[in-house]
C-alpha cells in the first residue's frame, strides 16, 4: 500500500515524491470527498474523547511552500470539529523578543496540554528552512538544529503528546496557478505578497531545505508525511485519514461518571 509517511533515517529526495500523486486512494475524487466527510464526523467524535479524557496531547505541524494549502488543510481538516480543544498557532517572522531567544522558546508555550489538539501553521522548522535558504544560519547550525528539534520533539513525545509532521508537497506549476489565482480573485488577493513571488524563484534552494530537514527529524515519535498536495481533497483526505487512525490508536475513554450519578434527581 502506499503510505507517505518517512521511515525514520531513509533519506528524501523530493522529486521522486509527486505532488499529483493519488494512488492511495482509488476510488476517485467522488467517493474521496464523502469518506472525507465521515472521516471528519469520527475525527469529531474522537477530539471530543480526547477533551473528556483530559490524559493525550496531541500536536500537528504543517509545513508547505506558500500556497502550499496550510490555511485549507486546517479549515477542511478540522471542519465540525469542537473549537474548545483545538488551538492553532501560526508562526510569522520572529518578534525582536523572539529573536533575542534561542528559536524554540516561542514554540514550547504553543504545545498543546491534556486533552488539547494544537495545530502548528509553520513552525520550529521554518529555523532551518527559510533562515537556511536565506542565508542566516549554515549547513553546520541546521545540523545541529535538526539534533535539537529530534529532542524536543522527543521530550514532548515522552510527555505525552502524539506529534503528526505534514509537508504539503505541490509542484512549482501548481503554486504559479494558485498565486495567479489570488491575483485573480477579489477575496482572495489579500493574500498576495510580492515576497511570495521572490520566495518562489529560490524553490530549488527551498526543496533541499526541506529535503535535509525531513530526512533528519522523521522519528518514530514524530514522523514526517509527505502529502501529494496538488489536489486539495486528496490532501485533506489523507491528513484526515493520519489523525484518525493516530487517534484511534490511542485507545482513549471516558473518564468513569461522578459516584452517586444513579440517584441524581434532577428537578
Ligand atoms: P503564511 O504564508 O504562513 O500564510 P505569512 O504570509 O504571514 O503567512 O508568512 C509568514 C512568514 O513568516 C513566512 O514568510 C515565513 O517564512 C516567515 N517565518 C515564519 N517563521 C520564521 C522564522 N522562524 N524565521 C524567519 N521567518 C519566519
Amino acid at each position: 500500500m502506499t503510505t507517505y509517511r518517512v521511515e525514520p533515517g531513509r533519506r528524501v529526495e523530493l522529486d521522486a515524491w509527486d505532488p499529483g500523486d493519488r494512488s492511495w486512494f482509488e476510488d476517485g475524487k467522488k467517493k474521496g470527498v464523502r469518506e472525507l466527510s465521515e472521516l471528519r464526523e469520527r475525527l469529531d467524535e474522537l477530539q471530543a474523547l480526547l477533551y473528556a479524557e483530559h490524559r493525550h496531547k496531541v500536536l500537528v505541524v504543517l509545513q508547505a511552500m506558500d500556497a502550499g494549502g496550510k490555511d485549507g488543510t486546517i479549515r477542511s481538516v478540522f471542519d465540525g470539529v469542537n473549537p474548545q480543544g483545538v488551538k492553532v498557532t501560526s508562526f510569522k517572522v520572529p518578534t525582536p523578543l523572539e529573536l533575542d531567544h534561542d528559536y524554540l522558546w516561542r514554540v514550547h508555550r504553543h504545545t498543546p496540554g491534556r486533552g488539547e489538539v494544537a495545530i502548528f501553521n509553520r513552525s520550529h522548522y521554518e529555523d532551518v528552512l527559510v533562515t537556511r535558504v536565506h542565508g542566516l544560519v549554515d549547513e553546520a547550525v541546521c545540523r545541529r538544529r535538526y539534533a535539537h528539534i529530534n529532542d524536543f520533539e522527543r521530550l514532548l513525545a515522552e510527555e505525552g503528546t502524539t506529534i503528526l509532521k505534514f509537508f504539503l508537497h505541490i509542484d512549482l506549476d501548481e503554486q504559479k496557478e494558485r498565486l495567479q489565482e489570488r491575483l485573480d480573485d477579489p477575496r482572495k488577493r489579500w493574500k498576495f505578497r510580492q515576497g511570495d513571488v521572490e520566495e518562489r524563484k529560490l524553490w530549488g534552494d527551498y526543496m533541499r531545505a526541506y529535503e535535509d530537514a525531513i530526512s533528519a527529524t522523521s522519528t518514530e515519535w514524530a514522523p514526517w508525511h509527505i502529502v501529494p498536495a496538488n489536489h486539495n481533497w486528496y490532501r485533506n483526505l489523507y491528513v484526515v485519514r493520519t489523525l484518525v487512525d493516530a487517534l484511534e490508536a490511542l485507545d482513549m475513554r471516558y473518564p468513569d461518571p461522578e459516584e452517586g450519578w444513579e440517584d441524581a434527581v434532577i428537578e
